[in-house]
């Protein structure tokens, strides 16, 4: 479904990406891990255009393609927008508008998809993820596990292709994480194509199809967490989960 291939960038003098390669097959979920600053948050952005690379490419099947050494041109950058959607690690939802309104903003708005029809969708999806009687609650009325449950929902509402997630739990009360790594789970088993950048190893072993470990922004190595986690080839790799394991 994407490839990306060499992907650089610099902030400054800092260069935070030196050539990052990474694929994401249909229907699987890749997990992005690496220790703070390793350039996890750069690489997510840039598979949706959010942060534009220095160099590199980026393609996705069924277009649009693109060549960072030239300047991208904005269409270009807008359909690669239009086929993800990402869940932040602060869910930014916006506090003036219910749940339900929070849901169909994006799909109205973006995608012009008629109000009913949004609305007949968000609530569907809301009862999917337990939150059916919360759509005309207000975000702060919500605990953080259930703003981060309508964030998904939010992002699921597009319809995307490849579902991004930036640290989604992080944020979170230890005893609301469960919640949210659940609907993730049910998400990945539904088959939805999923790129996680995640502090949860846990999570990561039990669902990526393959974990990409990350470091001074290079992939370090990559493998099946099967095999990532119990045999990992490279020292950095073995130092890293040996903190946290
Ligand atoms: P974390 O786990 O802490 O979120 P990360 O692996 O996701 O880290 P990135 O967020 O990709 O890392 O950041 C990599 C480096 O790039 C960091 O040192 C960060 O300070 C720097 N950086 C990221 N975005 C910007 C920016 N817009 N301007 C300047 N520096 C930036």
């Amino acid at each position: 479904l994407l490839e990306a291939r060499g992907l650089r960038k610099s902030f400054g003098a800092h260069e935070v990406l030196r050539g990052v390669d990474l694929t994401v097959r249909r229907g699987e979920v890749v997990a992005l891990i690496g220790p703070s600053g390793s350039g996890k948050t750069t690489v997510l952005r840039s598979l949706n255009g959010l942060e534009t690379p220095d160099a590199g490419t980026l393609e996705l099947t069924g277009g649009p393609s693109l060549d960072f050494a030239e300047p991208v041109p904005k269409a270009r950058r807008f359909a690669l927008r239009d086929r993800s959607a990402m869940v932040f690690q602060h869910h930014n939802l916006f506090p003036h508008m219910t749940v339900l309104q929070n849901v169909i903003e994006g799909p109205t708005q973006v995608r012009r998809v008629p109000r009913a029809a949004a609305v007949v969708r968000a609530e569907a999806l809301l009862a999917r993820v337990g939150l059916a009687d919360k759509r005309d609650a207000y975000p702060h009325q919500l605990s953080g596990g259930q703003q981060q449950r309508v964030g998904i929902v939010r992002a699921l509402a597009l319809s995307p292709d490849l579902l991004l997630f930036d640290e989604p739990t992080s944020a979170l009360d230890p005893e609301l994480v469960g919640e949210v790594l659940t609907v993730m789970k049910e998400l990945a088993d539904e088959g939805w194509t999923m790129v996680v950048v995640t502090h949860e190893l846990a999570f990561a072993r039990a669902v990526a199809d393959e974990v990409l470990f990350l470091d001074g922004g290079v992939v370090v190595e990559r493998g099946t967490p099967a095999r990532l986690f119990t045999q990992p080839a490279e020292e950095r790799t073995r130092r890293f989960l040996h903190r946290l394991l």
